[in-house]
């Protein structure tokens, strides 16, 4: 049978960390991703929604010391230049990985409220991690906020809350003639409806596990996968009692807190979709992806879960 899946392809899965930004670095990565993918993409609905983190950061950086420029590129901008490079290597290297059917990367744009409180409180980490002192001396100099993300120090920009992906019906429309589409990108360039209802680019970088879960909702798609870098949600992550969930329901996630900018959102994501459809959504690593969609792997978050399965 044929499901409709939407994945989140974390952009941490396109760029290790502490890995230089490459293009062929990334390339490599975006094979792998690309072959762990593909088995999914020949014989189900696939629409990808990648992240862009370390790419959006990198392309910030430059813009902010290039010397021809008056004023660094905004945000919104930046988001679709990922949008289009990222999305190139996908379906490239999709098509390369076997995949018979078309692939289309879409520009999209994600409608955000220009009042959200996010604007005030920037939690997205863009760019690399950087140790606290040179954190903090480039955050003089750019005029950035800074956060810590695990034992390093990021930028981090304003992340409102997607509120609808403005191209969502034609996304709609190339999944149900067979297309494999990458949309939603980097949670797609955010821009605001003026009083005409004009829209206009707003500085943000939006959560694309946020996004995945408002295009899977959208888009009717039976099934959410986070794909990441880590095997799955940890208990007590990063003590040495951590342990992996294997399934987890509504119920039990409502009394579990997780780090905002990491595996928050993708709980957070989870949870969104999994109420407004009752359709299972999975969290864990890449490489796992046909394990994942088996529900052989990675953490599984239902809107019940079956009393015969237990934690590990
Ligand atoms: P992506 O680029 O895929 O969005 P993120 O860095 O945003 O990746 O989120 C994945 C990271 O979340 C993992 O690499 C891990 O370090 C971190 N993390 C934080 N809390 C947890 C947890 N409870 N379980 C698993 N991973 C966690
Ligand atoms: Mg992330």
């Amino acid at each position: 049978m044929t499901v409709r899946i939407v994945i989140a392809l974390g952009g941490n899965a396109l760029l290790a960390r502490g890995e230089s930004p490459d293009a062929g670095i990334q390339l490599k990565h975006v094979r792998v991703a690309a072959e762990a993918i593909a088995p999914l993409a020949a014989s189900h609905d696939v629409l990808i929604c990648h992240g862009n983190g370390p790419q959006v950061g990198l392309l910030a950086l430059e813009s902010e010391t290039d010397p021809a420029l008056n004023c660094p590129y905004p945000l919104d901008d930046l988001v679709a230049q990922t949008q289009g490079m990222i999305g190139y290597w996908l379906a490239q290297a999709l098509r390369n990985a076997g995949v018979g059917k078309p692939i289309v990367a879409m520009v999209t744009q994600t409608l955000v409220d220009s009042a959200d409180p996010a604007f005030s409180a920037p939690t997205k980490f863009v760019g690399p991690g950087y140790p606290r002192e040179r954190a903090r001396e480039l955050a003089d100099v750019h005029g950035w906020t800074i956060a810590a993300d695990g034992g390093r120090w990021r930028r981090v920009v304003a992340s409102p809350e997607p509120h609808r992906i403005i191209e969502q019906h034609s996304i709609t429309a190339l999944l149900d003639s067979g297309i494999v589409v990458i949309a939603g990108g980097g949670g797609g360039a955010p821009v605001a409806e003026d009083t005409a209802g004009a829209l206009r680019g707003v500085e943000a970088v939006v959560d694309k596990d946020y996004v995945a879960a408002l295009l899977g909702i959208a888009v009717g798609a039976q099934r959410l996968m986070v794909l990441t870098d880590v095997a799955g949600v940890m208990i007590n992550y990063g003590t040495p009692q951590s342990a992996q969930l294997t399934e987890v329901d509504l119920h039990e996630l409502a009394n579990m807190q997780f780090p905002a900018g990491s595996m928050g959102p993708k709980t957070e994501a989870c949870r969104r979709f999994v109420s407004a459809t009752g359709k299972p959504a999975t969290i864990g690593a890449l490489d796992d992806a046909p394990a994942l969609f088996a529900g052989t792997a990675g953490t599984t978050i239902r809107l019940r879960r079956e009393p015969s399965r237990n934690r590990n």
